[in-house]
């Protein structure tokens, strides 16, 4: 992983240093310049909106650390079914509202049935494919198939299993909806059973004794059994009503929105009703394109990369700015209503699956605000002619293409 490249909270210096004086005349070098001058603004508002906004001007306390490498982690679980490694509160301190879990199965390893006291689970496939059961307090259940794209959702304290479909492993990216929310700490059916007295669970279950003794001693967390093939198996009751709220949808497939320098799907509650605390995005940034300056005023937002390579640039008031390099594997956490921007720095695509703690999405991007300013006012502001604020992007960017795309001539 790259490190830090900015470890000085006080740098906004190093968003100008350097600029050529055509990225000085392009919206590149306005936004910087501008949200340097914006930093020293901030200093006299009055209105706290978060944390950093409440500490003293004197003493504002440095940017944390916001990406963090998910597939090394040091909390881990490696066995013959498969892996989990995760990232909650205690590894990557920063994702207070998010925790993160890349799995992989091997063909016949299952996670087993468990739930979660304390947080929802949302999951993205990306490799191989995947069988979950869940049932709901309803008591409807759902069996779905899920491939690379898939997206699921469970709500919290609903019952489910994850199962390995096929002859080929799968991996796959968890998110839930806390960050003091751990894997290795889950509600799991053998735990639960393995310490229950053994003649109460013969009794509940209407087992003989005898029955019960190969039950196991302790929890199995990803067991093993026959390889599950695409034939949908039948329930132990073939009674039981099927859930008709999906817990299943294609991210891959939702409606794309395309821009010079990249794309993005977003699949909120509205797209997946099951979905109320999350919302999911996968976004592709273009080798030489950035994902332009904003903010999301109603969500933290938690990325993991997918492929390539890039740098993620978060202003958080009182002129702290801090860049810190990510790439396949890799975890990263913006703040709520902290602005910042994301750049391909390889010469691959960059994409990126992304979790907003919000059902709904909320982004307010730069160039839109400026453009809904009076001229004269955004001139003003940054000391410029206004005949330059006529030359402006004036509204959203979305994604700014390569920068011989945006070059401004005299
Ligand atoms: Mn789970
Ligand atoms: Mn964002």
């Amino acid at each position: 992983m790259k490190t830090d490249i900015t470890p000085d909270p006080s740098s906004t210096r190093h968003e100008t240093r350097g600029l050529s004086r055509r990225e000085m005349l392009s919206g590149v070098g306005l936004a910087a310049v501008g949200l340097a001058t914006a930093g020293g603004l901030a200093k006299a508002a009055t209105l706290p909106a978060n944390a950093a906004e409440l500490k003293t001007l004197a003493d504002p306390e440095a940017l944390e650390d916001f990406i963090f490498d998910i597939e090394h982690s040091p909390e881990g679980w490696h066995g013959a079914g498969g892996s989990a490694t995760e990232a909650t509160v205690a590894e990557f301190p920063i994702s207070q509202s998010i925790a993160g879990v890349s799995m992989r199965l091997n063909p016949g390893a299952f996670r087993e049935l468990h739930w979660h006291s304390i947080a929802a689970e949302w999951a993205y496939v990306l490799e191989g494919r995947v069988r979950t059961t869940v049932i709901s307090p309803d008591g409807t259940a759902a069996t779905d198939d899920f491939e690379v794209g898939d997206i699921w959702y469970f709500p919290k304290g609903h019952g489910h299993m994850l199962q390995c479909l096929g002859n080929q492993p799968c991996h796959f990216l968890l998110g839930f909806d806390s960050g003091h929310f751990s894997e290795f700490g889950t509600f799991s059916v053998t735990d639960w059973v393995s310490h229950t007295r053994p003649d109460i669970v013969a009794r509940n279950l209407h087992l003989p004794m005898e029955s019960l003794r190969s039950l196991p001693r302790k929890e199995l967390y990803i067991g093993t059994g026959a390889v599950a093939g695409d034939a949908l198996p039948r329930y132990h009751n073939a009674q039981v009503e099927q859930s008709q709220n999906p817990h299943k949808f294609s991210l891959l497939r939702a409606q794309v929105r395309e821009f010079s320098g990249g794309n993005i799907r977003v699949a909120t509650q509205k797209q997946f009703p099951i979905n109320t605390t999350l919302t999911s995005a996968l976004m592709t940034v273009k080798p030489g394109s950035f994902r332009e300056l904003h903010w999301h005023p109603n969500a933290d937002e938690w990325q993991y990369v997918v492929s390539g390579s890039g740098e993620v640039t978060i202003f958080g008031s009182h002129g702290r700015v801090k860049t810190m390099g990510y790439d396949q594997g890799k975890v990263a956490f913006i703040k709520q209503g902290y602005g910042h921007y994301i750049e391909n720095t390889g010469a691959e695509d960059l994409k990126i699956l992304i979790l907003f703690n919000a059902p709904d999405y909320q982004e307010i991007a730069l160039s839109a605000w400026l453009g809904a300013n009076p001229v004269r006012l955004v001139a003003d502001h940054f000391g410029l002619d206004a005949k330059w604020v006529e030359k402006m992007s004036a509204g959203q960017e979305g994604f700014v293409g390569p920068a011989s795309d945006r070059a401004v001539t005299l």
